[in-house]
Formats: C-alpha cells, structure tokens, sequence
C-alpha cells in the first residue's frame, strides 16, 4: 500500500483538482507548476470525516445488510494508513450511525446501549473495527441517542411496569413520566397507565429525563463502555431535544461534556442540532467541540443556493460571520460542516442539472472551511437518492463497482442504485473524477494544516458578487480562500498588498486534471468558473 512521496505528489497531477509541481526537472510547458508540502496524518481532533450508516454501507456475508466486517473490509479505501500514498480516499474521521440492538432499520432507537445489533456483527467484530481503524490513523466516533430511547429497551419497560402502578419514584425518574396535564397539548406525548411520558419523534421513541441523577449516572456507564473500547468520541443525536420544560439543555450537556472528558482526555463530540445560529451558539458554551452548522447543508441550505445564485460574496460573509459568532463563546470551537447526511436529499440530487462541475465546486466549499467535514458516504461518487419521499431513499447501498452492485436491503427492501459517474473502482481510474476530486482536496488539507485550524479572519471582498473570499489565519501563517461561483465567467481579480503581500497560489481546485494552475502576476489573478484557489504569501 506504502507509496513514496515522490509516487504521490505524481499521483496528485492524475487527480481532479489539484496539480501538483512532480519535481522532475522537466519544466518545458510554460504552466505554473505548484509544489504542495508533505501531507501529514493528523493526530489531534481536526479531521475529515466520513459519515457511515452501517446497514447500507458494505455487505461481507450477502445476507443483505452491511455489516462491521464489510467496512473492515473497505477501510483501505477510506484511508491505508499512509497519507502520502496510495489509491484511497484519505478521510481520517468515521462516524458511524447508531449500531446498537433496535427494531428499526434506522437504529436511533435504542435497545440496549451496551452491546451492537447482531445483523452488523459480534461486539468482537465491531473491537477488531475500531483496532483496524486506528491501525490506519482513523478516529471513529459513535451516535450516540441522549435524548429518547427505545419503548422496548428494559429500562423503559420496568420503568412502564412501576408507573402502571402509580410508584414513580424508582426507575420512572429515569423519563420523563408526568402527570398529563403537565405538558401543553401540542407536546408529543406516551400515554402509560395514568401518566405521559414525552415523545416528541414517535410513541416508540420515549425520551430520558435529563435533570435525573439517575440518568446521568447510566449515561457515564454507557460513555464509559464505549470509550474503554477505544471509540474516538460520539455524534451526538437530537441536541435540540436536551431542553424541555424543567431541563436546561445547555447545563445538561455542560455535564456530559465534562463527564465524557474525565473519562477520556483527548474525546471529540460533535453534536446534532438542527436550529438557527442563536441556539447553535448556546450550546457551544456547554465547551462541545462541534455542531454540526446545518444552515450551510442540504438542499435548502446556503452552499447549494449560493451555487444556483451565483452569490458567492454573500456565503463568504455568511461562512465568516458564523465562524466569529461562535468563536465568541467557543474560541477553540471546531466547525462541523457537510453538505448532506442520512435524513437529507443527495447533494447530487439537490444540484441535479449543474453537472458535475457544480459537485467538485460543492466540495471545495465545504471542505476548505476551517473545521471538519463530514463526507455521507457516497456524496464522493455522486451518488444519489432514486426518488424522493421517505429517509430510505438517501440510504441506498454504497456503489463500490457499478458493474457489480451490491444487493442491500434499505428498510427490509432489496435495493440498488445506477450511479450517474460510476462507483468507487470506476472512478478511480478516471483522472476527472469526482472521486479523484475529492481525494486531492482531502490530500491537500493535510498539507495545509491551517486550513482546518485556523480561524476565518474576515471576509474578502472583490467587488463581485460571484467572488466569495476570506481570509484563515493560524499560528502566523495566512491564507486567502478564494471561490468563483459563476458558472460561465473566468474573473479576473486583483489581489492588493492589503489583501496579502507577495501572494502566490498554494492550492488551486479546478474542473479538471490538466487545467491550468492559474499564477498571480503583478496582484492580478485570473480565477476560472467554478474553480477555487488559496493563496498564501511567498515564503
Ligand atoms: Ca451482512
Ligand atoms: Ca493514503
Ligand atoms: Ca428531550
């Protein structure tokens, strides 16, 4: 698997984006030739991630579910362990959706949180998962489901026993059992004897009371088991959901967040709260290192319709001024940034009809924000959803070979996607692929550390509204992020000493393998449609 730096800075100039200077000594062509500094694997908190929903993923035994041993099985793909080498994709996070016992194919409801459900493999299975992964250099992090739990899991169910018998002072104090007039009628609730316990996603999805004593000492138990398997940190579900009548959601998570780093030093959280800013900041002073920043994702969200709109200049002030505002309560806060995940539209669905140029540049987007990315498995090849409607669709089975596709069943229903660009080993071998898009943005990161580190110092503007810019600073060193969202237009700009001194493109992201790397010349900078380029000053 082990290649040499040498092999890979040659393997950079076959991929979709960045063209590397190989150093050969043979410079005839007249084309700026860049030179990128040795990737390096990260060993701290800042990654690329990529999102897994286990069932869907990679099947080892053909009983029609993706399993532990199939992502086993694929993680020389994801990352082989050498950043400066090899034909993998380089994320160097997994985040793996809910693997705990459940009835639901989805998983987030939760039946026992102290073991992984048996059509994904043995708790053995799942050892040897994380011990592959870290082999590699790979963090894995679990969901993990705070807020409600499974109305079968035995807790619940004793609890149930206890309160049809009106004793609500034993394991009832682990919910959120009231009297029914406590909630306001428009609460989801679970009606149970005389009492109600709060439900608000489903009557099979009851929710833990978070105030208890009780509770938070079952939830150090389960933090506990999973960290001394060596998981990474957790993604935490449904943030939103902590605050309810008598708990104060950021004071709940305060506690975990605490309790989680006693417990393991170095532990990353990342947690879902599907809100508007004000509250996201909230939550960020309970000291959580991300949230996810669901306002620049889906369909819906500004990156994709920032790209429809051409508005580049407004998302570059919108990505920075997010990037201040939480730094306020956070300075150290980790951004969190995706375009999709498993309750979404497909970004190639959402950005259907704009190409394949309209995906790459989706991708240098997100990815060149500082923070981590979240990849949805797939979103590399541009998968898609099939139709539209219910959850299962954005949940169709990894194409590894699309002449050879795996038969998943989503939702108890055998299923397979045609994806437009061809599956993993297809696109590995196309030198304009998404993949390879993706693989040279990821490779690119580790050699510009400040890129994830850093912080977004302001904005950038060129006086066109198609230019979005900023600029990240990090321990000294200066970078200008530069995107071009006009889909027709090359723009020519002009980088003023203001701007940055002696500025020289470090890293350039455009439609194709062999475009040309544009060069600034005398503060001038000739900037392609859909392409995106950062400088830094000459060293
Ligand atoms: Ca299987
Ligand atoms: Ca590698
Ligand atoms: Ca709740």
């Amino acid at each position: 698997m082990k290649k040499t730096l040498s092999l890979l800075l040659c393997a950079l100039l076959l991929c979709g984006g960045v063209l590397t200077g190989c150093d050969t000594g043979q410079k005839k062509s007249a084309k700026t030739e860049l030179k990128l500094p040795d990737p390096v694997a990260s060993t701290d908190n800042y990654r690329n991630f990529y999102q897994i929903f286990t069932q869907s993923f990679a099947d080892s035994n053909n009983d029609g579910v993706g399993d532990f041993q199939g992502i086993i099985e694929h993680l020389d793909y994801l990352n082989d362990g050498d950043p400066a080498g090899g034909e993998d994709l380089g994320v160097d996070g997994i985040w793996l959706t809910p693997i705990t016992p459940s009835e639901s194919y989805h998983k987030y409801s939760v039946e026992d949180y102290y073991n992984v459900d048996s059509s994904f493999g043995t708790i053995d299975d799942f050892d040897r998962l994380v011990e592959e992964c870290h082999n590699r250099g790979i963090n894995i992090i679990l969901d993990l489901v705070l807020n409600h739990i499974s109305y079968k899991n035995p807790l619940f169910l004793n609890a149930c026993e206890e309160v049809q018998r009106g004793k609500l002072d034993g394991d009832a104090q682990y919910f959120e059992f009231h009297e029914p007039d406590y909630y306001s009628a428009d609460t989801k609730v679970v009606h149970v004897g005389d009492y109600v316990c709060e439900a608000n996603f489903s009557e099979t999805m009851p929710e833990w009371n978070l105030s208890s004593d009780k509770t938070r000492e079952e939830f150090k138990k389960i933090a506990k088991f999973w960290l001394d398997r060596g998981v990474d940190g957790f993604r935490l579900d449904a943030v939103k959901y902590f605050e309810n009548k008598h708990t104060d959601g950021v004071e709940f998570l305060t506690w975990f967040v605490n309790t989680c780093h006693e417990l393991k030093d170095d532990v990353y959280l990342v947690g879902e709260d599907w809100s508007d800013d004000s509250e996201i900041k909230e939550y960020y002073a309970s000291g959580i290192d991300s949230l996810f920043a669901f306002r620049f994702a889906q369909s819906t969200g500004e990156i994709v319709q920032s790209i429809s709109t051409t508005e580049g200049q407004s998302l570059a002030k919108k990505i920075s001024g997010y990037d201040s505002k939480m730094s306020e309560v956070k300075s150290d806060f980790i951004n969190a940034v995706f375009l999709s995940n498993h309750d979404q539209t497909r970004i190639a669905n959402a950005l259907e009809g704009r190409g394949l140029e309209a995906e790459k540049f989706a991708a240098n987007v997100y990815m060149l924000v500082p923070g981590n990315s979240f990849t949805y498995y797939g979103e590399e090849i541009g998968m898609k959803s099939d139709k539209n409607g219910s959850d299962r669709y954005h949940r169709m089975p990894m194409v590894f070979d699309s002449d050879n596709p795996q038969a998943i069943s989503v939702e108890g229903e055998k299923t397979s996607i045609e994806p437009k660009y061809g599956g993993v080993k297809q696109q590995l071998t196309d030198e304009n692929s998404l993949l390879n898009h993706y693989r040279a943005l990821i490779s690119a990161k580790l050699s510009y550390p400040a890129i994830a580190r850093g912080r977004i110092t302001s904005q950038c503007s060129f006086n066109d509204s198609a230019v979005g810019a900023y600029f990240i600073e990090h321990e000294g060193s200066k970078l200008l992020v530069i995107h071009n969202f006009s889909a027709d237009d090359e723009k020519s700009l002009t980088v003023t000493d203001e701007m940055m001194k002696d500025p020289q493109v470090a890293l350039f992201f455009g439609q194709t393998a062999k475009a040309d790397v544009p060069a600034v010349k005398d503060g001038k900078l000739k900037l392609p449609a859909l392409s995106s380029v950062v400088l830094c000053t000459k060293s």
